[in-house]
């Protein structure tokens, strides 16, 4: 499987069809076009007080984690202003996009990366920075370059390419790669925002995020909560895909969008298809439902959208053999440092792998939930805890098919050898 798929305008929704602040500029990604539509940002005129417009308009993170962007930067500030030696803060927009259904970040990048760069800037003089990086990988590397030479005051900015693995935007991964080349996740005694690149406070921030900052720094905190829910304000953009004849497409959705609204509006009758991978590989599979798309609440309704992630299940499609391949992918994709990774992953991709194939062998459930269990909280970074909450899912969601499997047979028209 090679998820790193180039990237064009077949991404972009037919126009109407959504709500547009994003991609308000359409496909073209030229400085003119984009002032035309978002108008120009004054990105010196910006001061720390910006900061807490951030905070008041309540952005979360759209890189997967969904922190508080206002509250994280701050955090930064303050450590950046600690100690007898003051250092400015290292700033670094995130565009690595590992998870393989993820490629709304890049589809930004090609079609809107001038406000990427402008959210950059912002963030960056808010915080007092001193240094800033685009992280990105190798498709978006020439139109960043190009939007980078002609964007006024983005001489500062560095571009360094992230490599395609899963792991390689996991924040410490970014800085690790910035640092040493490598992009495996560190093991980190102290936080980024207290010691990241090269001892600074550093913040890392996905480019979604850097570019709904650009557009707080333009309309305000108020403006950027006309759309979406109290605890879930704005919007985000969620890549969305599923069985033939669905195309891939990445649609901008408020917060707290329902589910069945959004794969209506990505062309799919939520009525055929059999469950959706919602939040990537570091998901969980919910069967189509009422569901909201929201890091918060409602309770019992709410499921998070992660890096805005929805991929459907076609009727006839066999979700435990899915994800059997997902958590081989996933065991493959470990940065083989911690051992809770390196033989966890594989040893529940084995055993998964042996349900799907039909084995029958009651016990098999039990010792992928105690597998699970096991590698939880245990790695330096979030891989092993993100694969057990897929697993456990698909155990939870397809415990039909699980029963069917280890009597032998598979209950999906695909049938066990699909
Ligand atoms: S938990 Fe896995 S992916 Fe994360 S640092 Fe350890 S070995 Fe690498």
């Amino acid at each position: 499987m090679n998820p790193f798929t180039d990237v064009s305008a077949q991404h972009l929704p037919p126009a109407g069809r959504q709500v547009s602040r994003l991609l308000a500029a359409g496909p073209d990604p030229a400085l003119t076009r984009h002032l035309d539509t978002f108008g120009p940002l004054d990105a010196d005129a910006v001061t720390p007080g910006f900061l807490t417009v951030l905070e008041s308009a309540g952005l979360t993170g759209r890189g997967g984690a969904a922190f508080e962007t206002g509250r994280k930067a701050m955090s930064t500030a303050r450590s950046g202003r600690k100690g007898l030696l003051p250092a400015r803060p290292v700033v670094i927009g995130n565009g690595a996009e590992g998870e393989p259904l993820s490629f709304k970040d890049r589809t930004l990048l090609a079609h809107a990366p001038h406000l990427v760069i402008d959210g950059l800037l912002a963030l960056t003089r808010a915080l007092s920075g001193a240094q800033m990086y685009l992280y990105v990988t190798a498709v978006s590397v020439p139109g960043v370059r190009r939007a980078l030479s002609e964007h006024p005051g983005a001489r500062r900015i560095e571009v360094v390419e992230a490599p395609e693995t899963f792991v390689s935007g996991e924040a410490s991964a970014v800085v690790n790669r910035i640092a040493t080349g490598s992009a495996l996740p560190l093991d980190q005694r102290r936080r980024l925002s207290e010691a990241g690149l090269n001892g600074r406070p550093t913040l890392v921030v996905n480019v979604e995020t850097l570019a709904q900052v650009a557009l707080i720094a333009r309309y305000g905190a108020e403006w950027f909560r006309e759309a979406g829910t109290p605890s879930d304000p704005g919007t985000r953009l969620v890549s969305v895909s599923g069985p033939a004849p669905a195309r891939d497409v990445v649609l901008e959705v408020p917060g707290g969008a329902s589910l069945p609204d959004v794969l209506r509006s990505a062309g799919m009758d939520p009525d055929s298809v059999s469950a959706v991978l919602v939040g990537g590989y570091h998901g969980r599979w919910v069967r189509p439902g009422p569901y909201v798309l929201s890091p918060t609440g409602p309770a019992g309704r709410a499921v998070r959208p992660g890096a805005g992630v929805i991929h459907a299940l076609g009727a006839g499609a066999c979700g435990l053999q899915v994800t059997a391949r997902i958590v081989s992918y996933l065991a493959g994709e470990s940065a083989r440092q911690c051992g809770p990774c390196m033989f966890g992953l594989p040893a529940m991709a084995s055993n998964l792998n042996r349900i799907a194939a039909g084995e029958r062998n009651p016990r098999l459930p039990g010792e992928l939930d105690r597998l699970a269990r096991l590698v939880s909280g245990r790695g330096a970074c979030r891989h092993p805890d993100g694969t057990a909450g897929l697993a456990g899912s698909a155990l939870e969601v397809f415990a039909d098919d699980v029963r069917a499997h280890l009597n032998g047979r598979c209950i999906g028209p695909g049938g066990l050898a699909a």
